[in-house]
């Protein structure tokens, strides 16, 4: 079975803010999230959808993809995913181990899984070793509020939503205070902060929050590649520490372990080399001791795999959901937590595809 075409296919689909997100990943703040869709089809007729992170219209990103990576990769077989990864990462690894090429790479990793399960008629989640959870809690990861009204509707509204884990992206204190102070009792809170202080503020502010319960702390630090710093920051506690999804392989969370940065890793399917990478880390997390809980800024086909990558895991890691409603839904809504909780598709492969009508209508480029 032979990849006969592979396409990038960059999508946007607008959302329904509860009030105006100010994140904006440098640029005009635009409230739609991409999905950076990779296609891959073989000479048997199966199509495999796989997903690179992408923000903003990263339209050079979708280009980066189609002119350097596909090309390298049709004519191949179909199923030899793990050395398709390596010749990808070994050919490319001089344009960067984090970030554009590696989302990339993730994103034909994810779709050939998607075809193995597909031409063996198996759900992804049967090929990584079978399901401990046929469905798993999923936590409302609201987006940047920085208002205590828009803030306290996103937490009001996502617990009526049946959510009892919320993940806040403040980081003004008196703000996470008073979230935390809201919905205590009802939810659960972990805080999320995208690497805005350096060591001594982390620590700092972090003592400021001892009474409230986090489950967690997430990227405290700048720069996340600040692994002494982190670890120096864990150490002062009080709050157990996650990161990850700034991370391109197993060998930069190896690194992180090794200085004693993080309880929680967060790898991130579309950007830390995709399924084959994830079971990977995931392996070297159990003998180590860490928490694997996957990062999942996505709406793709790479939140699917997550879906089935958490469910295959023994401690059934809680998944990320940005807390945000799309005008239309790739997957008319079948990917959808209901009541705070997914249900890992059982069809074979990632079990679903985007439709293409949606695609259609949304393709920027
Ligand atoms: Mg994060």
């Amino acid at each position: 079975m032979k990849i006969a075409r592979a396409e990038a296919i960059l999508v946007s689909i607008p959302f329904q803010p509860i009030g105006i997100p100010p994140w904006s990943w440098g640029d005009k703040a635009e409230n739609c999230f991409d999905t950076l869709l990779v296609r891959i089809e073989t000479d048997t007729g199966i199509v495999g959808w796989g997903e690179a992170f992408s923000r903003n219209k990263d339209r050079a990103l979708a280009e980066t993809i189609r002119t350097k990576i596909l090309p390298l990769i049709v004519g191949r077989d179909a199923t030899a995913i793990a050395r398709i990864k390596h010749d990808l990462e070994f050919n490319l690894h001089n344009f960067g181990r984090v970030s554009g090429v590696m989302n990339g790479i993730s994103a034909v990793d994810i779709a050939l899984w998607d075809i193995l399960g597909k031409s063996t008629g198996r759900p992804l989640v049967d090929l990584i070793g079978g399901a401990f959870a046929d469905q798993l809690p999923v936590y409302a990861s609201l987006l940047r509020y920085a208002d205590e009204k828009n803030l306290g509707d996103a937490i009001e509204q996502s617990i009526a939503r049946g959510y009892r884990y919320i993940k806040l992206h403040e980081v003004d204190l008196d703000l996470i205070r008073f979230a935390v102070r809201l919905g205590e009792g009802r939810a659960r809170f972990m805080l999320d902060t995208n690497c805005p202080w350096s060591v001594s503020e982390t620590i700092r502010n972090a003592r400021a929050l001892a009474d409230i319960d986090l489950m967690w702390l997430e990227e405290p630090v700048w720069p996340p590649e600040n692994y002494d710093g982190l670890a120096q920051a864990r150490a002062a506690g009080p709050f157990p520490i996650a990161a990850g999804e700034n991370q391109g392989s197993l060998f930069d969370i190896a690194a992180m372990i090794s200085k004693g940065a993080i309880d929680i890793a967060q790898p991130d399917v579309a950007k830390t080399g995709g399924v084959t990478e994830l079971l990977r880390i995931r392996a070297l997390c159990e003998a180590t001791g860490v928490d694997f809980v996957p990062h999942c800024a996505l709406f793709g086909p790479g939140q699917v795999a997550t879906f089935h990558l958490n469910a295959s895991t023994q401690s059934k890691p809680v998944v990320e959901r940005l807390y945000c409603d799309f005008e239309e839904d790739l997957y008319g809504h079948r990917a959808d937590p209901v009541d705070g909780f997914i249900r890992v598709p059982m069809g074979p492969g990632l079990g679903l595809d985007p439709d293409l009508a949606i695609v259609d209508k949304y393709r920027v480029n």
